[in-house]
């Protein structure tokens, strides 16, 4: 018996180009920021068809980026010029670019949901939600609200393509971390199931390579998170009341060490969401069930 696959490509040792044109509407920039965390780095995106395309995400703002950038412009889309900034959420990796941006290509607008505490690295921003409407030549971005992982988070609908950029919610391979102190579980649950309402042929992933069959992805999102939470149940089940880090021992069998910490931070956000259903309690950062 065939058993469904469940997210297990990881994205270690995955390799980007740097540069790359995807559609005549959408290419790509590499952020050149690789880390266990970011996988080869934080895919930036130039969308539109004139000379004065959008930029969406920034990258980290690592020096080498901002040629990059200028090089692919004028090679893939003959340009020199932009016309804002459209940012996914307030993580330094996609709007730690901003400041490096501008000074390259002069002030533009920079649009993202607001995040008190969170967007001063941006500069000055312009506020939008769910709902929003960003149009350049060839191209219309309609916001996406999707909390979970952050939030902040907005993705972003490309009308003309039916293609959607996910940013850190649905990521090109292994699964996105739900940070147990600035996410929320139950949010991120729900953000996947109205994404897979959406009628949608192309996920454009902040990390990680194109995403050509987005339904059966998204389906394994919401599985393997499922998973997840049966697995969190089943270590408890019978057991001492256990940390967050022991848990992650008894059930990312398949994750390098490395991970871990980021593991358990998921971990503790399945216990946090277990926790609002009533189903387990905390004692001293001691787990159990109910
Ligand atoms: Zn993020």
């Amino acid at each position: 018996m065939s058993k469904q696959r469940v997210v297990t490509d990881s994205m270690i040792g995955l390799k980007m180009p740097d540069s790359q044109r995807i559609t005549r509407r959408v290419a790509t920039v590499l952020g050149q920021n690789p880390s266990p965390f970011t996988g080869p780095g934080t895919n930036t995106w130039i969308v539109g068809t004139s000379k004065r395309p959008i930029l969406l995400d920034t990258g980290q703002g690592v020096a080498i980026y901002a040629d990059l950038l200028e090089n692919a412009l004028k090679e893939l889309v003959g340009a020199t010029e932009l016309e804002r900034i459209v940012l996914t959420h307030a993580h330094i990796d996609h709007l730690g670019g901003v400041r490096q941006v501008t000074e390259r290509f002069g002030e533009m607008e920079v649009l993202k949901m607001p995040w008190e505490g969170h967007d001063a690295p941006a500069g000055e921003i312009s506020a939008i939600g769910h709902g929003a409407v960003v149009h350049t030549e060839g191209a219309t971005l309609r916001a996406v609200h999707t909390p979970g992982h952050a939030r902040d988070h907005l993705c972003y609908y490309l009308e003309e393509e039916r293609a959607l950029f996910t940013g850190d919610v649905v990521l090109g391979a292994g699964t996105t971390v739900i940070p147990d102190d600035t996410g929320d579980l139950s949010d991120y649950m729900d953000s996947l199931r109205r994404l897979l309402e959406l009628d949608l042929e192309t996920i454009y992933p902040a990390h990680g390579p194109v995403i050509r069959n987005p339904k059966e992805k998204i389906g394994e999102y919401i599985a393997h998170r499922e998973l997840r939470e049966r697995q969190v149940i089943e270590a408890l089940k019978g057991s001492a009341p256990l940390e967050a880090m022991a848990i992650v021992k008894k059930i990312y069998v398949d994750v390098p060490e490395y991970l871990h910490p980021a593991a358990a931070s998921s971990v503790r956000s399945h216990l946090r969401k277990l926790e609002r259903e009533g189903r387990v309690t905390e004692h001293e950062k001691r787990w159990s069930l109910n």
